[in-house]
């Protein structure tokens, strides 16, 4: 059985296995006892243990990846670099995507109206935390201490760190050469622990799927279907149709071949709702299955797990329309642009660990007078929604990466057609 497959199949055993253990606990079929055990042993015990230990293996890769492929990445571009070119073209395909997922959110919600006739009182109470204001987020991309960047996971400032060393790098001569092919070795064997990682990842998948269903009822999405179901079909709608179109007109290839050779990172973002998490292996995907340069992808994937979520636009845009309409608001054209703009700049601000899009959300609707409290109506299923739309966070970024790979020549065709390349052994 190839990788692949053992990866979907954990990941159905484990949604079974937790949905069964969570009817199991909610229509009491075992004696108390045997429950509560069941649930220290089992869900918390073991399928915890487990699951927790598997995303601290594939966080620890992150900023060794980040720092040490695009120190390569750039060196080997050499003096007359294209950075600039890609860096553009890359912030610029983030924006646009991402603006164009909430416009579509938002046309969908107002059409659905997921929040007519809602219930206030069923909201739980959200605390919201200040966000960070703009002039700090764009000083914060700036590291003063490189090495408490690097400890504290800050994904930006190593980039612009690694942008600078890779720079000059290439333009140190001799010396550059030396420190290059060292760097160029080191980059071999953290590829070699992703792939390591991923044999790992069918039984880290299984574990943290049996206990969040074992935790979280599925039966918690019928209050909120019509919410639910929205923003399920955009975040399908985004990924399936308007990547597609995009893909095709930039690149001509066929989507179809992109989709399945992504499919063991789109388990994982699934799985750890982190596209932080799931960095390394889009990036091996990106590098190893599909062709693309080192000197694009070392760049615009990390760029792209840090300031490019369209699944999160996704749900911000949905949950705006949803929180006016249950509260009765009317926002107006204006005021949907307003939207538009802040949740382009909020999924930008958003880190990329579990949960966070909701957090900024508070920014979106501080932005047009909402109501923050309306946040406590949808937080109930914000987790199910947040392991979509991180799946579409990361086909963003694959997709964009592959498109402006293959605008700079930078894309191995051969690669990405190639049928052997989908074999995760064989890579
Ligand atoms: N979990 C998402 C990600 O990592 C961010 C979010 O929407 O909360 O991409």
């Amino acid at each position: 059985m190839s990788l692949t497959q053992r990866i979907l199949i954990a990941m159905l055993l484990g949604l079974l296995t937790g949905a069964l253990l969570n009817a199991i606990y909610s229509f009491n079929v075992l004696p108390t006892a045997i429950s509560t055990s069941l649930d220290s042993l089992l869900v918390n015990g073991i399928f915890d243990t487990v699951g927790q230990i598997f995303v601290r293996l594939l966080k620890l890769l992150v900023v060794p990846l980040v720092f040490v492929s695009l120190i390569c990445g750039v060196s080997s571009l050499g003096n007359n670099s294209r950075m600039g070119a890609v860096a553009s073209k890359t912030v610029i395909l983030y924006m646009a995507t991402t603006a164009i997922a909430i416009a579509l959110a938002i046309l969908t919600a107002l059409l659905v109206k997921p929040g007519q006739g809602i219930d206030l009182a069923m909201a739980t109470e959200f605390v919201a935390k200040e966000a960070p204001p703009l002039k700090q987020t764009i000083i914060n991309i700036f590291p003063s201490n490189p090495i408490q960047s690097m400890a504290n996971g800050s994904i930006l400032q190593v980039i612009v760190f690694a942008l600078l060393v890779g720079f000059a790098i290439s333009r140190a001569g001799d010396q550059g050469k030396r420190i290059g092919n060292f760097f160029n070795d080191l980059n071999t064997i953290i590829m070699k622990m992703v792939m390591i990682l991923m044999k790992l990842a069918p039984y880290g998948i299984f574990c943290l799927l049996a206990k969040l269903f074992a935790d979280v009822g599925i039966a918690m999405i019928m209050s909120l279907a019509k919410y639910f179901f929205t923003v399920v079909f955009v975040l399908l709608l985004h990924s399936l149709g308007v990547y597609s179109i995009i893909f095709k007109a930039f690149t001509g290839l066929n989507i179809k071949t992109f989709l399945s050779k992504l499919r063991p990172a789109l388990a994982l973002a699934f799985s750890t709702a982190s596209s932080g998490a799931t960095m390394p292996v889009t990036m091996r995907t990106v590098e190893q299955r599909m062709g693309v340069s080192k000197s694009v992808s070392s760049f615009t994937v990390p760029l792209g797990a840090t300031i490019n979520m369209d699944g999160t636009a996704i749900m911000q845009g949905v949950a705006t329309v949803f929180i006016a309409q249950a509260y009765n608001i009317g926002l107006g054209l204006e005021g949907y642009l307003t939207v538009v703009l802040a949740a382009t700049l909020a999924s930008i601000g958003t880190a990329a660990v579990p949960g966070v899009g909701l957090v900024m959300l508070v920014m979106v609707l501080n932005q047009v007078g909402l109501p923050v409290e309306g946040i406590g109506l949808i937080i109930g299923v914000d987790r199910l929604l947040d392991m979509t739309r991180t799946a579409t966070n990361i086909t963003g970024d694959a997709m964009v990466t592959t498109v402006v790979a293959k605008s700079e020549g930078l894309l191995y065709t051969e690669v990405f057609n190639d049928p052997q390349t989908s074999v995760d052994e064989a890579v």
